[in-house]
């Protein structure tokens, strides 16, 4: 399958085996997704927590896509049996595509392509899911700028139709190539970005979520009528403020920072608001409270 030469993508035919970094949300779904479509996945995460809820998700999610018909219990049951969970970061060595869903970090992630460059073999793509950080960048922490991509999911990536593929300043036209079709193969509908901070959903997304944010923080409205108004006035299926909770706070302010730092636009500055609830941990769904209390 593939050609064995390194420092080249070219010869891989079909994606036969993925790693995925991180365990949370967004890298348990993508994990899902490509067990799903007859990839082998292993899943590492540094916290054994994390893949232990991450295991449980994915079992219950597809469970569910059986219940409503909407997949066999052959392919449900071949699914799980393809996917592995590992805290041993090596374990991905063997992949052909590596894609990572850790924190919104630019650092951290750096550190992690870094890693990945040296374990992963010549042929493999390196594709980051970031929301909103340079992939020329996240590249240059590799030696192999040429096989690294963005490839951002949307949350939850088995159910949201699209795919975002970035192109960093050295993306070869194979890596691109082989990315889209393994999007397409996992039934998603492709847009391309070029590489700027925010790409095209968050930049556009984000400052109307930082706004609702800031609307809420200046007393303009309660939570719920802003929400409300999203929803019944503009026909959004969740308000800002409900979105964010599902997005994460933390996730959304590390974006706007990102679009402020990138961008150089007052607009872009956090809403204070926002910035506090990070900072009390209310990071929204995944920890029971954010703009709204879930417990
Ligand atoms: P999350 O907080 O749910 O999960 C992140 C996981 O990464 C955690 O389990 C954490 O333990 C793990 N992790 C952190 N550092 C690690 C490391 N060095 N090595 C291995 N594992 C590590 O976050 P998420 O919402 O899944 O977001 C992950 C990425 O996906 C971010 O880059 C985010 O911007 C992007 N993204 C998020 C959404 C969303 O709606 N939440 C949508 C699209 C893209």
């Amino acid at each position: 399958m593939l050609s064995g030469r390194s420092r080249d993508s070219g010869g891989m035919a079909e994606v036969r085996s993925m790693g995925v970094v991180g365990g949370g949300q967004m890298g348990s779904g993508i994990a899902q997704l490509a067990a799903v479509h007859g990839v082998d996945v292993w899943l590492h995460d540094t916290d054994a927590e994390a893949l232990t809820r991450a295991t449980k998700s994915i079992s219950t999610s597809v469970q569910r896509f059986v219940s409503k018909g909407q997949l066999s219990q052959e392919v449900a049951t071949g699914a799980l049996q393809r996917l592995r969970c590992t805290s041993n970061l090596e374990e991905l060595c063997s992949a052909d595509v590596i894609i990572e869903a850790i924190v919104e970090s630019e650092d951290v992630k750096k550190k992690l392509f870094s890693e990945l460059d040296k374990l992963a073999k010549g042929s493999a793509i390196l594709a980051s899911n970031t929301s909103s950080i340079s992939i020329t960048r996240l590249a240059l922490a590799t030696s192999r700028p040429r096989q690294v991509i963005g490839m951002h999911f949307m949350n939850p990536p088995p159910i949201m139709k699209l795919v975002e593929i970035v192109r960093g300043a050295d993306t070869s036209e194979e890596t691109f190539n082989l990315t889209k079709a393994l999007a397409e193969r996992f039934g998603k509908t492709v847009i391309c970005s070029q590489d700027y901070s925010g790409f095209i959903v968050n930049r556009i997304l984000m400052p109307m979520i930082n706004e609702a944010f800031f609307t809420l923080y200046t007393g303009v409205a309660t939570k719920e009528d802003i929400d409300t108004g999203m929803k019944l006035g503009t026909n959004h299926p969740m308000g800002p403020l409900e979105l964010a909770d599902f997005i994460g706070l933390d996730v959304c302010l590390s974006i706007m920072k990102v679009l402020h730092a990138g961008l150089g636009d007052s607009k872009y500055v956090p809403c204070p608001l926002l910035q506090q609830y990070v900072d009390a941990g209310r990071l929204g769904r995944k920890r029971g409270i954010g703009v709204y209390n879930y417990r």
